[in-house]
């Protein structure tokens, strides 16, 4: 869930007051034709009523957001981050609003702890501190998913391993490992809301691609956007087979040769990229 702590308004107020001071500083720069940020983009190349440039990056990210929803991968809740390609020790991440009503301008940049650097009144999600915690762990992920998808859940309240049992799925990874909240925190709300925590769970994350959330979801990280994408969908898929081929009887997953190899094929840019098509046409958004 993605409900926003006790307090976030106020540090929200100070960010804009901040944000306010130099916004006035970078108008007077711009006045002066030294402006060469994203500040100074051309109305035309900016998103509606955010303050982001409409990269392909940031494009992307909203695409994202609509495929995810529209794969049941999230609903209400859940989300997907980019790190900044502009600065690479911030990310970007929608403000508070489910996946499949975001738009450019509801994304907002934070800082490497997750701290807003431009909220202008929006309410960040209340769980961005898993993204700042996997951003500061793993200098090779650029996306992380966060979802709480129905058909993973089973595998993160039982002692059943979720593992690859199709080729698609093979970059969920060999070993997906559980987060338990309770062993480090105790009885809390089940979000991840402070740093502290975000860290724990990209302790539990390690080298792995996914990792489950004990009573509460996944989290998914990739090298790109399109990558995080298509892993957190075939988690979703492979999560359905397994479920499926357990009822029948004892199901053969892929072996680890067959999990690398695989993994390699699956995003080698004609996979990724006829996958990214695919879904951009099923969620009717532009393929960017
Ligand atoms: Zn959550």
């Amino acid at each position: 869930m993605d409900v926003p702590e006790p307090g976030v308004a106020d540090s929200l107020r100070c960010t804009r007051r901040r944000v306010l001071g130099a916004s006035a500083s970078i108008a007077a720069l711009a006045a002066m034709g030294l402006g060469g940020n994203a500040h100074a983009q051309s109305k035309r190349e900016r998103g509606g009523a955010g303050t982001l440039p409409a990269l392909p990056e940031f494009r992307r990210l909203v695409a994202a957001n609509r495929i995810l929803a529209n794969e049941g991968v999230v609903d209400a809740f859940g989300h997907i981050s980019v790190r900044d390609p502009r600065n690479p020790k911030q990310f970007v991440l929608a403000r508070s609003r489910s996946p499949a009503l975001v738009e450019l301008g509801d994304l907002m940049e934070f800082d490497a702890e997750g701290a807003p650097l431009d909220a202008r009144g929006r309410t960040p999600y209340g769980e961005r501190m898993i993204h700042a915690a996997v951003y500061e762990a793993r200098p090779d992920v650029m996306s992380v998913v966060h979802h709480h998808a129905y058909a993973v859940l089973p595998f993160a309240i039982t002692n059943t391993p979720l593992k690859p049992v199709i080729h698609t799925a093979s970059l969920i990874g060999a070993e997906i490992p559980v987060w338990d909240s309770r062993t480090r925190f105790g009885a809390t709300d089940m979000l991840v809301r402070t740093l502290d925590q975000g860290r724990d769970l990209a302790k539990t994350l390690g080298p792995h691609t996914c990792a489950l959330m004990r009573g509460h979801g996944a989290v998914v990280v990739a090298g790109s956007i399109q990558a995080a994408v298509m892993t957190a969908v075939y988690m979703l898929v492979n999560a359905n087979v397994e479920r499926e081929a357990l009822a029948l009887g004892k199901p053969e997953g892929l072996s680890a040769a067959e999990i690398e190899k695989s993994a390699a094929t699956q995003l080698s840019p004609l996979a990724l990229d006829r996958a990214w098509e695919y879904f951009c046409q099923r969620a009717g958004v532009e393929a960017v």
